[in-house]
């Protein structure tokens, strides 16, 4: 079942921001207090120009207040350059741990979760969202944050000259708060959608690319690029509508701020006239309106980024697993029983595909299960590696739900070897890591040596770079693949096809590794070639869903059922 990642809500979102300034309180408060400090700094010069006027007014000498005014306008200059830096170092600190903390979250997903999820959505978050937030963080976070101390600093100001004068400039700001307020309501949302398109867009472009050869052999062009005009569209549609809710803010905002000067003005000339303010009041309050005007047009200028910046952290937060939610990791298990009891499970687009089946498999036991082709083998296969959750019953390994285990836990009880295997882009050593990364060089070499992987030179082998590293085969990539598991030591191996893309000869070898590796293990193997099921303990033969007949290779031929017809017709059409 493909499913979407959620998105965090508000408070998740309001308390993961909380958390990023706990983790740095001095970082945050210094960043606050200097940028506070530069702001109060900008209010010197204009309060020092309208003493200036009503002083010459009065006849009197300047020559000290204009050194003060120099002063002020120079330690603000020192204050702002100093701000800022201290702003942007704890902004790189910040994005740093937001990379760092998704990298942890996709990494900790349980298996069974990553299979039901779209790539590109993933890509998208961990790509653009995480982006957006760094620029956010860095450029308009601390601007927004400078910029409303100003504005707070600056209409407290004017309250301080003429508490009359303020007021009524605070009136025509009245608009700013309006329109802003129209805005914000509007604003997640369409964000929202907007991040969301363009996940879409990602994904739609992910599947193309990898599906290229498949589209081109099924004549499917015209249908992909249908369905990639549709997504366009949509990405079309949320992009207008953000422009849209931006083409009335800015305009309504512009127009307000440049109200209260004039206001002050108009009302400061008849309070003039009535001698109830002095020229240099005035003209303090017009100057800081005027200034008034630069931090809201720069809060205006970042609040587009500030709402995408919102809508991808959200998208980030949203990267909670269940799991990750609730800190406590499943228990232990207990020993090393695999017990399915009721499993039934469906993909999204089937009905059940395995229905009802309870199965005990016991420890060090060699199961094979058999059945005709899309009878439900590889799923339940899935099922007991802990890829699949059940949809309803259970599958647990000593009591334990096995789709609960988190990663680490899942690989030391079970581990589900398939024909799809990866090389991950680094080292040998790397590669061998990622199945136990406390596993010394000794260890290591004694993996490869027991997979018979003897062509590996050094652990410092550079793999899966075109340009600079060895192409590995897809033997030497599955010998890989089984030294991971002997590293991860896991008591129950599930075995899908492990040997099928390899040819005959290559698959000799690799089945001599695959011996090698589940020495003294439980083997589950789904078996498609059926002389794996007689060396097997026991025969678990399924048909259209169902566990339909259980035991020996000797007891099942006896009782001249499902499976005596399979290996006859095996048997018989052997060359
Ligand atoms: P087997 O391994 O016995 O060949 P599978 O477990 O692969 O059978 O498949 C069982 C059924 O589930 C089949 O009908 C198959 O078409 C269907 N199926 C398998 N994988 C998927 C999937 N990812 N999405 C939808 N249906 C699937």
């Amino acid at each position: 079942m493909i499913r979407d990642l959620p998105v965090a809500d508000r408070k998740h979102v309001r308390q993961a921001a909380l958390r990023l300034i706990r983790r740095d309180v001095p970082g945050f408060t210094a960043t606050l207090l200097l940028n506070g400090l530069a702001a109060a700094a900008a209010l010197i010069s204009p309060w020092l120009l309208g003493r200036i006027i009503d002083t010459i007014s009065a006849g009197g000498i300047i020559d000290l207040l204009a050194a003060i005014a120099v002063g002020g306008a120079l330690l603000q200059l020192i204050l702002s350059r100093y701000a800022e830096k201290i702003g942007t170092r704890f902004s790189e600190r910040t994005q740093e741990h937001i990379r760092q903390e998704l990298l942890d979250r996709v990494l900790a997903l349980p298996a069974a979760t990553v299979e039901h999820i779209r790539t590109g959505d993933l890509t998208a978050r961990g790509t653009t969202d995480v982006g957006v937030v760094g620029r956010t963080l860095r450029d308009a976070a601390p601007a927004v944050l400078i910029s409303a101390l100003q504005a707070l600093f600056l209409v407290a100001a004017v309250f301080l000259v003429d508490p009359l004068l303020g007021a009524c400039g605070l009136l025509a700001l009245a608009g700013i708060a309006a329109a802003s307020r129209w805005y914000l309501r509007r604003a997640r949302a369409a964000y929202l959608e907007e991040g969301a398109a363009r996940s879409e867009l990602a994904e739609h472009l992910a599947a193309n690319a990898a599906g290229a050869r498949t589209i081109e052999a099924l004549g499917l062009q015209d249908r992909r690029t249908r369905a990639a005009e549709r997504v366009i569209e949509r990405s079309r549609v949320a992009q207008l509508r953000t422009l849209f809710l931006r083409g009335v803010l800015w305009p309504s905002v512009e127009v307000s701020a440049l109200l209260p000067p004039v206001l002050v003005l108009l009302l400061g000339g008849v309070l003039l006239d009535s001698g109830q303010v002095t020229l240099g009041a005035v003209v303090s309050c017009v100057l800081y309106f005027r200034q008034l005007q630069q931090p809201i047009e720069t809060i205006l200028i970042w609040m587009e980024q500030l709402q995408s910046g919102g809508a991808s952290f959200a998208r980030i937060e949203g990267l909670q697993t269940p799991a990750t939610q609730t800190p406590v990791a499943a228990p232990d298990p207990r020993d090393d029983l695999i017990v399915a009891t009721g499993v039934h499970f469906a993909y999204e687009s089937t009905d059940d595909v395995v229905t009802g089946v309870d199965l005990t498999v016991r420890p060090g036991e060699r199961l094979a299960i058999v059945g005709p082709s899309g009878a439900g083998k590889s799923t339940l296969g899935k099922l007991l590696a802990g890829i699949d959750r059940p949809r309803l019953g259970t599958v647990t390994v000593g009591s334990v739900p096995v789709a609960d285990l988190s990663p680490a836990q899942l690989r030391e009880h079970v581990v589900l070897v398939t024909q799809e295997q990866h090389l991950f882009l680094g080292t040998v050593r790397d590669n061998l890591h990622l199945a136990d990364p406390t596993a010394d060089d000794n260890h290591l070499e004694k993996a490869l040596a027991a997979v018979g992987a003897d062509w590996v030179a050094s652990l410092d082998d550079e793999l899966g770079s075109r340009s600079s590293g060895t192409e590995l085969g897809p033997d030497r990539v599955q010998q890989l693949a089984l030294a991971r598991v002997i590293l991860a030591d896991p008591h129950t191996v599930v075995l899908d096809e492990a040997t099928a893309m390899l040819d005959p000869r290559t698959a000799r070898r690799a089945e001599r590794s695959l011996a090698a590796v589940l020495e003294g293990r439980t083997v589950i193997a789904i078996a498609h070639r059926l002389h794996t099921a007689r060396d097997a303990d026991r025969v678990v033969v399924m048909e259209g869903g169902r566990v339909v007949e259980v035991g020996t290779h000797d007891q099942l031929i006896a009782a001249g059922g499902v499976y005596e017809a399979l290996w006859s017709s095996w048997h018989g059409s052997r060359p």
